[in-house]
């Protein structure tokens, strides 16, 4: 990752937030970078990276500007879930998105299963020989900006709720249409509006899974990359968060006791054990993943959950650290306050990340 690229990333962090728009200064320096690719295969042409050096990356990212960090890392989640498929056009969308020229995303959430995305209540129909999707999603990340969408939807005939499947659905294609604009508290730049996909016929060219098999996809492709992501993503807006407060408490004065904000000591001290032990929870989940553990999953789980609620409370601690001046919003750790708290109701949110845990160490079924 090279100065150049965190540069923009800090020069642009500012006003995306501000104006509330997609950073295309920001991603375009992402494309030139070569991180687009970063992650996928290195025989399709990818830079073949694991998911360690993704997290590196994309925290430091976040660190930066953290919109820009959620829109990569809905398009390294989209990009891995095509480059796994056996789609006849894998090694064509491979090579675009690699060279920088597609921006990928994920299309899961519905307005009908809201965070509930394993169980999306739209249902994809046949018709002579082509496939009709009609789905209405409540919250797609760079809704109207990317190229590829990487669409869940019921299975066909589908007998459970969690029998769905996969398909990617580009930019132009009839019935794909964004429904308003994003104007969140946080990630206020990653454009995450609902969209319709209304009649849209797909050939089976558009197929990531076969039919039924999206959960299995959406489990073990996606959501390990996602959770890894997100949870490197709330580390670095902390990470922001505890340098914005070490630089305004050891600069601010009490001029009348000619002292520093010495009052925020034990807060920069929570903040700095707090963010060191999420690392170190992620760092064990990496090394568990690596290894092929058995238990690799529980700890993929864990660590989005941990690493949200570090986020929150580290982002909280700032503010007050900060007292007047952050509520004022003189400071930036006001944005990494507001940009922390998607984490936590992003799916699976928390809430359900506590619920699978818990069942998973009961031994109950998780679904
Ligand atoms: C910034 C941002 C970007 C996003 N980008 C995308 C994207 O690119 N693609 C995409 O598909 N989606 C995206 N989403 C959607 C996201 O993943 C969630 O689906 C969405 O935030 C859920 O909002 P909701 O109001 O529907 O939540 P609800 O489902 O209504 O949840 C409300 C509350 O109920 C709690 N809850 C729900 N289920 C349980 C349970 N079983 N146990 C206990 N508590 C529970 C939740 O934790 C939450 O606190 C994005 C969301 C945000 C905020």
């Amino acid at each position: 990752m090279t100065d150049k690229l965190l540069l923009i990333l800090d020069k642009e962090a500012r006003q995306t937030d501000a104006e509330g728009i997609w950073p295309a200064r920001s991603i375009q320096a992402l494309r030139d970078s070569g991180l687009m690719g970063l992650t996928l295969p290195a025989d399709a042409g990818g830079g073949g990276a694991g998911m360690r050096q993704f997290a590196e990356a994309i925290e430091k990212i976040a660190a930066h500007c953290a919109s820009t960090a959620m829109i990569y890392l809905m398009h390294v989640c989209g990009a891995n879930m095509i480059a796994a498929s056996s789609s006849p056009r894998r090694a064509e969308l491979v090579k675009t998105m690699t060279a920088g020229k597609a921006v990928a995303t994920l299309a899961f959430s519905e307005k009908g299963s809201r965070s509930h995305f394993w169980a999306p209540v739209s249902r994809a129909s046949s018709n002579s020989g082509s496939t009709i999707l009609n789905c209405e999603k409540s919250f797609v990340t760079s809704a109207g900006h990317a190229d590829f969408y990487v669409v869940s939807t019921g299975a066909i005939g589908a007998k459970s709720p969690i029998d769905s499947t996969l398909y990617i659905v580009e930019k132009n294609a009839p019935g794909l249409e964004s429904k308003g604009a994003w104007n969140g508290i946080g990630l206020r730049g990653n454009a995450s509006g609902p969209m319709s996909i209304r009649n849209c016929h797909v050939d089976d060219n558009a197929r990531l899974t076969n039919e039924a098999e999206g959960f299995k996809a959406m489990m073990e492709i996606v959501l390990p990359w996602f959770q890894i992501g997100s949870a490197a993503v709330s580390i670095g807006i902390a990470e922001a968060a505890f340098a914005g407060t070490v630089a305004h408490t050891t600069s601010a004065r009490f001029e009348h006791l000619n002292e520093s904000l010495a009052s925020a000591l034990a807060r920069l001290a929570r903040m700095r054990l707090a963010i060191d032990s999420s690392r170190a929870y992620l760092d064990h989940t990496l090394l568990r993943i690596e290894k092929g553990a058995p238990d690799a999953m529980l700890f993929v789980l864990g660590s989005k959950a941990t690493a949200a609620e570090m986020a929150l409370a580290g982002t909280d601690e700032a503010m007050r650290a900060c007292g007047g001046a952050a509520f004022s919003r003189d400071l930036s750790v006001e944005r990494n306050f507001r940009d922390a708290r998607a984490a936590s109701i992003m799916a699976p949110t928390t809430d359900a990340l506590y619920d699978f845990i818990g069942k998973a160490v009961a031994g109950l079924p998780l679904f």
